[in-house]
């Protein structure tokens, strides 16, 4: 960690650690009556208040504690958003430990290989993942025990999980009284692995301070604007990314909190916004796809949903104008990664740009936004050479700032520095107003004839279409060019289009040769652990694909 000269006159104000837990007693103290709801694995809703969920999170750091766990120990979870999810979050990062959140959609060797990197002391899990942890459990090493999260009347009867314990005894069996420990704000307060497209995941250890950091800023009027008056739904993972940090930045202000559980469908989570009026929400696009198919389906609105946070990968135009014109909802665009928290930047309007026409607003917003203070960007050349801000020049994106690793877990992947910037794999162009857009990862990007081809803006165009659902860009060689785009898409049931309909409504939309040169029609795109459409897999299938001669 870098060290910085002292003033010979220091300030004369109070040092209070910014820590995990500040944020619980926080939230206890002012909002103890704002609700927690959460659909539960056992089908149920169930509710409580902030102060409920301090008092079983004091409970559950009295049990961990007297299981023999102490300061940076790792424990695991394997679960859903939920309430018992949101105790873990407090419970154990606020006594020290070290919250290691597992992605049940791994495959059981995926999660042994992390579960022993992390070295984890305990896994707490839903029941609906019951198969994946006897799949699983002989191959963790280090873990002394799984807690059902569950009552005793649903604790599974499996002889294929060593020491199962029930999670409600054994918060039962302890009183709440216990003091959060004050420590340095450093400190290790979670650990979430990146889902490792290519080579072994890698850890992204995050600390208290980096933690409140990130809610403090991510919550600004520009960025997730996340106040007392809303009631949020985060059906983006607490698996991933600690659900971009809400779980914090929704006890920071004070929101009420809704958590759908396993109950991802589209009538699921539409039944629960109505029921709960939910006013904000944030996830991937492809949650969203469900959501907006059933509603449409059905003829459906929604009464109280106001805004949503979509990132991850990027949002298509095409759902952002169905969100803002049918259903009255706002999109911010955001983007950010594992390695920072997630957030770097939120896409919302300047002032002078209210004056613009709708369709002008709307161009500004499709991109992923501008920095949310405390992130620092630049893109670069091959050579490290900084490149301008004119909205066309494509470049590396590096950031650095407060909430941005410094290296991996275990120095995984040695220093991965340059110069104190996080190189952050995507490929992007910056306007001169500072907005950032995303054109690919550097791994997915296609070059022909030496120049490059945005496989985003082209699945874009393609999902606007209405008879396609979802799109894929990727690089294929022919003999003559390096490169040459084919796009494999998936159509929505009922719709009919041929190849020359689709490469036809590319025209005038985008530069002649960047024009697919041939289209797959698929039943449907591989789809990562987080959602998101595994490209590499796409390429692994297309890697002999004969594109038609010209
Ligand atoms: P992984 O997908 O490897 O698990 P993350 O979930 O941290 O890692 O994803 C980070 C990556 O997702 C970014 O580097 C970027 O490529 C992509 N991404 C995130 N948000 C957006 C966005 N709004 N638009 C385009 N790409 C995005």
């Amino acid at each position: 960690m870098a060290q910085y000269p002292q003033s010979p006159l220091m300030g004369r104000m109070m040092s209070q650690p910014l820590l995990i837990s500040s944020l619980i007693q926080h939230a206890d103290r002012y909002y103890s009556d704002v609700e927690i709801v959460s659909r539960r694995v056992e089908g149920d809703v169930h509710r409580y208040t902030y102060r409920d969920c301090h008092r079983r999170s004091r409970q559950l750091a009295n049990a961990l504690t007297r299981l023999g766990v102490g300061m940076g120990d790792r424990i695991a979870t394997l679960a859903w958003n939920g309430y018992r999810h949101l105790e873990a979050y407090y419970g154990v990062s606020g006594m020290g430990a070290v919250l290691h959140t597992i992605n049940p959609r791994l495959h059981p060797e995926q999660i042994g290989y992390i579960a022993n990197h992390a070295e984890d002391q305990y896994l707490l899990f839903d029941l609906s993942f019951t198969p994946i942890i006897e799949a699983a459990a002989p191959l963790c090493k280090t873990i002394k025990g799984f807690i059902a999260l569950c009552d005793r009347a649903s604790l599974p009867a499996s002889d294929k999980i060593p020491n199962l314990m029930c999670y409600e005894d054994l918060i039962a069996a302890e009183s709440d009284d216990y003091e959060w420990p004050l420590f340095d704000e450093n400190s290790a307060s979670s650990l979430c692995y990146t889902s490792g497209t290519t080579g072994n995941p890698k850890g992204a250890l995050y600390s208290h301070r980096s933690t409140l950091l990130h809610s403090y800023a991510s919550s600004m009027p520009d960025a997730l604007n996340v106040s007392a008056r809303d009631v949020v739904l985060p059906v983006v993972p607490m698996f991933h990314v600690n659900a971009w940090g809400l779980p914090y930045s929704v006890m920071l202000n004070g929101a009420k909190m809704v958590f759908p559980g396993p109950a991802l469908d589209g009538k699921s989570l539409h039944e629960l916004f109505e029921q709960e009026q939910v006013t904000f929400s944030a996830g991937v696009p492809t949650v969203w796809l469900g959501l907006l198919t059933y509603m449409a389906q059905n003829q459906l609105k929604f009464s109280s949903f106001k805004r949503t946070v979509i990132g991850g990968s990027a949002c298509p135009p095409a759902m952002m104008k169905t969100l803002r014109g049918e259903y009255g909802v706002e999109v911010v665009h955001a983007w950010g990664m594992t390695e920072m928290s997630p957030l770097g930047t939120a896409g919302t309007l300047l002032s002078h740009h209210q004056k613009l026409s709708e369709a002008d607003q709307q161009s500004k917003l499709e991109k992923q936004g501008r920095v949310i203070y405390g992130v620092d960007m630049k893109i670069v050349d091959d050579d490290g050479k900084e490149l301008p801000w004119d909205g066309t020049t494509y470049g590396n994106l590096l950031v650095r700032g407060p909430w941005v690793v410094s290296g991996y877990f275990k120095s995984e992947g040695g220093d991965v520095l340059q110069d104190g910037w996080f190189p952050t794999g995507d490929v992007a162009v910056i306007d001169p107003e500072g907005y950032l857009q995303i054109t690919d990862r550097s791994k997915d990007v296609i070059k022909s004839g030496g120049e490059w081809i945005g496989s985003i803006d082209l699945e874009n165009i393609a999902v606007a279409h209405p008879a396609f659902i979802q799109a894929a860009c990727i690089g294929v060689y022919p003999p003559k060019w390096d490169e040459r785009p084919l796009l494999v898409v998936v159509k929505k049931p009922g719709m009919e289009l041929t190849r020359e309909e689709l490469l036809a409504f590319y025209e005038g939309k985008i530069a002649k040769w960047w024009t697919p040169d041939d289209v797959v029609f698929t039943d449907a795109l591989p789809l990562g652990a987080t959602g998101k459409i595994l490209k590499n897999k796409i390429r692994e299938i297309y890697r002999d694909y004969k594109l038609p001669t010209a």
